[in-house]
């Protein structure tokens, strides 16, 4: 028997929250072509620009010619190659950890720790912004599963004290994906010592972004010795794809055994790791990269605010307008694209109801030029609206 989809099809249409992908005709860059048409691109998580890099794309081409293009199997049976090694350790040394772990997703790297470390007997304490896959480990690992009020280090104390769970793990981003806000590291890990809890951070949004390095929000807060726990994506700053777990040799051997994401997946291609090797050493070096970001964040929330538009307070690359109802963030993201720019609107269930927004990202690849065509069309959509 087939299910009967259309319902649930129809009422998604209804709620104005049908998805597509659009099909990109070009690379991921400053510029993104979509059904002929070039546009700025305000859309990606590429901020650093390396996506694209000459060395980057060099390095894997290279790479897949010597490693060829599948790992053929899963890290454990025979697909852990040299690269995927080399680069375990580069990220570790980068990250000042002992060990470092590859996953094939970010997603897969978050419901892989989650799972392998808490089951029922646990707790799991996560920001009510946490990512989506955050909040699917929480859940999927059958710890008792709490939320807290966004940033406020004294709503998951109290909810810590209460709590005689067995391990107690709190999860949030470095910064989170929809806001572009950072959490508040050195609050946090004062109240999980307290608690006895163990703090894991999702820095997908912060590697290679923050800190004059590019080492992510617990450099950039100075708690990197606080934090028994960084998952690390690859596929925003560092311009490939894929994820690591970094932390002590005793949480990666225990990840390595029981993390079932990792266990049962084939390993990325060699040539990704070996990209990411170029990539990772070209975030940490060329900090003119993260200053480049720096100065278009600054002109665009200048600007913006002088525009009267409501910016969420995030100093990182991620700068949300907030706009309201998902019909406003829609036709405005519209408007923009009828002037040659490309800037996501995200409506819930991603975003709290009534908070829609359009997701503007910040990247190196952009010019100053390239923000203030983004103002001036912001500006028009003002005066008419
Ligand atoms: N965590 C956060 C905060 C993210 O924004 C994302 C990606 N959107 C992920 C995890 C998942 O990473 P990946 O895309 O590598 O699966």
């Amino acid at each position: 028997m087939t299910f009967d989809l259309s319902a649930d099809l129809e009422e998604r249409h209804r709620q104005h929250r049908y998805r597509q992908p659009q099909i990109m005709e070009s690379p991921c860059g400053r510029h993104a072509v979509v059904n002929g048409q070039r546009y700025l691109n305000f859309c990606s998580n590429d901020y650093l620009g390396l996506a694209n890099d000459p060395e980057v794309i060099a390095a894997f081409q290279n790479a897949a010619g010597e490693w060829g293009v599948g790992s053929g199997a899963s890290h454990l049976v025979c697909g852990h190659q040299r690269p995927h090694q080399d680069l375990e350790e580069a990220l570790a040394a980068h990250t000042g950890r002992e060990r470092a772990l590859l996953f094939s997703t970010g997603y897969m790297a978050n419901l892989g720790v989650m799972t392998a470390l808490l089951g029922k007997a646990d707790a799991v304490f996560e920001d009510r912004l946490n990512h989506a896959s955050l909040l699917d480990g929480g859940l999927l690992s059958g710890a008792r599963f709490r939320r807290f009020a966004h940033n406020d280090a004294d709503a998951l104390n109290r909810l810590l004290q209460r709590s005689e769970a067995r391990r107690k793990l709190v999860v949030v981003d470095g910064v989170f994906s929809m806001d572009g806000d950072e959490a508040p590291l050195a609050a946090l890990a004062d109240v999980c010592e307290h608690n006895g809890a163990c703090l894991m951070v999702d820095d997908a949004h912060g590697l290679g972004v923050l800190d004059e390095k590019g080492r992510g929000s617990l450099f950039a807060q100075g708690v990197n010795e606080r934090t028994q726990i960084l998952m690390g994506t690859l596929g925003k700053g560092l311009g490939t794809g894929g994820a690591f777990v970094a932390g002590s040799a005793e949480l990666i051997e225990t990840l390595i055994q029981f993390a079932r994401t990792y266990i049962y997946t084939t390993a990325m291609p060699a040539a990704v790791a070996a990209a990411t090797q170029v990539s990772l050493a070209k975030a940490r070096r060329e900090s003119h990269r993260r200053e480049k970001l720096a100065t278009l964040i600054a002109r665009f929330r200048d600007g913006a605010r002088q525009l009267g538009l409501t910016l969420m307070g995030s100093t990182t690359p991620i700068q949300p307008i907030l706009v309201g109802s998902d019909e406003q963030a829609l036709a405005l993201s519209q408007a923009l694209r009828e002037q040659g720019l490309l800037v996501t609107a995200i409506r819930p269930p991603t975003v709290p109801e009534g908070q829609a927004r359009l997701r503007v990202t910040l990247s190196a690849a952009h010019d100053t030029a390239d923000v203030d065509a983004l103002l001036a069309a912001l500006s028009q959509y003002q005066e008419t609206d």
